[in-house]
């Protein structure tokens, strides 16, 4: 930036000065440019499947793109488009049944653009009351929908992961409280007890938190059991903090017997969380809600809205039972940042390890605002009815066996006589023919396949179209 002699800024910006902030003809073009293709993609009846490159191979087809006077929006929007998005399995493709896919509603991706065209910003309610005031509005539905009280409330935060640590570092600060108010002296070591089928991040919560997991073993059908719990709970007495409870697994979908072990961390004293990062969202469907009877005991929970509830990346709704106790936990201090948290306020970013943040809820916000909760009940249940369709289809196969019955949307099955190997080459083949995205997996060492089914658009014939290409 250039000043005069007396040090003032001269009162229009030249062109080069502003080049990338001033409404010119260069940015109109750009932000045409980038939401035709958005608008496109967006609209597109199909999209392809698409696939990763080597390192090397999008090195030579990208060329260098970092350059000191830039290669132009129009340059550098055609190679997104041309090379770089090719390169990228579609995530919310009807055919990609790997992990958990994506699969954002039409209103809930397009949203997202006007969440970043607006520079929003929602970690306090002062710079951002309105956009905060519909994030809690959904906040508070979920909450409903889960029994949780009407106190009830979090954020949302970036994934299931950095929820569930958040979730955990507020059941430790608030159980030690608890503790030293007692007269209680604070044991050598924290504990936390989850199932051997519990998510990896509680491992990595655990890690990053420096306290042990208690593993403790599921009963044959895969669930954890409250009786199970609460012997472990009576073994390591006070030295544990909190109790996991998985919501829907994320290898098989099965959900704990969530009260039995919440009534169990009640008599200990001890935090309940539920992971439902994946499962959770299937409490909206009749179909599925009874299998989470006890949820409501939930001291915090996650769900991720971009696993089943249709929002693009990335979102896990953290839920509180009783919110201040997140707060507490988590509020950072400093003299810039006092003026947020004196007024009262509910600011976002008080409730889990983080500051700044997108308001990543709007998306959702928006689709359920649009259009209706019922409509999500319908495709939950939708995807709950095709997953079990599929699993009988799997069945009746003599080559394939299914490795459990589902319980939500995730179906688990062998194919007979294959190696590991045999699971590669085959998923290396669907991609390559870009038939369908299914990663091979694992339970006790033994190989199989395994869908996840979530995507609306997913048909019973994309899955048998897979299917067949197991026989012979
Ligand atoms: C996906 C998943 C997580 C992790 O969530 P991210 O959003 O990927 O961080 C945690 N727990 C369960 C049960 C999950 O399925």
């Amino acid at each position: 930036m250039s000043t005069d002699s007396t040090g003032a800024i001269p009162a229009a910006a030249t062109p080069t000065t502003a080049r990338m902030h001033a409404v010119t003809a260069e940015n109109h073009d750009i932000v045409d440019r980038v939401l035709d293709y958005s608008r496109q993609r967006l609209l597109a009846a199909e999209t392809p499947l698409d696939k990763p490159q080597s390192p090397a191979e999008l090195a030579r087809l990208a060329g260098p793109t970092v350059t000191e006077q830039g290669i132009g929006g129009a340059r550098a929007l055609s190679v997104f488009e041309h090379i770089l998005a090719p390169a990228c399995i579609t995530t919310d493709h009807a055919r990609n049944l790997s992990f958990i896919p994506c699969a954002p509603s039409k209103a809930a991706a397009a949203f997202d653009v006007v969440v970043s065209a607006s520079a929003l910003y929602g970690g306090s309610w002062q710079e951002g009351a309105g956009a905060v005031h519909a994030e809690n509005e959904v906040l508070r539905w979920l909450a409903a929908e889960f029994g949780l009280p009407g106190g009830a409330g979090g954020v949302f935060v970036q994934g299931g992961t950095l929820g569930n640590l958040s979730a955990l570092v507020a059941a430790r600060e608030s159980v030690r409280e608890a503790r030293r108010e007692a007269g209680h002296p604070a044991p050598d070591r924290w504990r936390v007890v989850c199932s051997a089928e519990a998510h990896s991040s509680i491992g990595s919560a655990a890690r990053v938190m420096d306290v042990e997991v208690v593993t403790v073993e599921v009963d044959d059908d895969g669930r954890l059991r409250g009786a199970a719990v609460e012997a472990a709970l009576e073994q390591h007495g006070a030295s544990v903090f909190a109790v996991v409870a998985t919501a829907g697994t994320t290898n098989f979908g099965i959900v704990d017997e969530l009260d039995a072990i919440g009534a169990a961390a009640a008599r200990h004293d001890v935090w309940f969380h539920v992971d439902g990062a994946y499962g959770l969202s299937a409490m909206l469907s009749p179909l599925a809600r009874p299998r989470f009877a006890g949820v409501e005991r939930a001291d915090s929970l996650v769900v991720d809205p971009h696993k089943w509830l249709f929002a693009p990346f990335d979102a896990c709704a953290l839920l509180y039972r009783d919110p201040e106790l997140g707060r507490r936990a988590h509020t950072q201090h400093a003299d810039y940042l006092d003026t947020l948290t004196e007024t009262g306020e509910w600011s976002p970013s008080d409730f889990a390890a983080h500051l700044t943040r997108r308001p990543r809820g709007l998306p959702l916000w928006f689709s359920l605002a649009s259009y209706g909760a019922a409509a999500y009940r319908e495709a939950i249940t939708g995807a709950l009815e095709l997953a079990h369709r599929v699993a009988d289809e799997i069945r009746a196969r003599p080559e394939l066996r299914l490795v459990r019955p589902p319980q939500l949307s995730v179906v688990v099955f062998e194919r007979v006589g294959w190696q590991k190997a045999d699971y590669a080459r085959w998923s290396a083949r669907l991609l390559d023919e870009q038939r369908g995205f299914v990663a091979p997996s694992a339970h006790l060492g033994r190989p199989n396949a395994r869908f996840a089914v979530l995507n609306p658009r997913t048909t019973f014939d994309d899955l048998v179209g897979i299917l067949d290409t197991m026989a012979g």
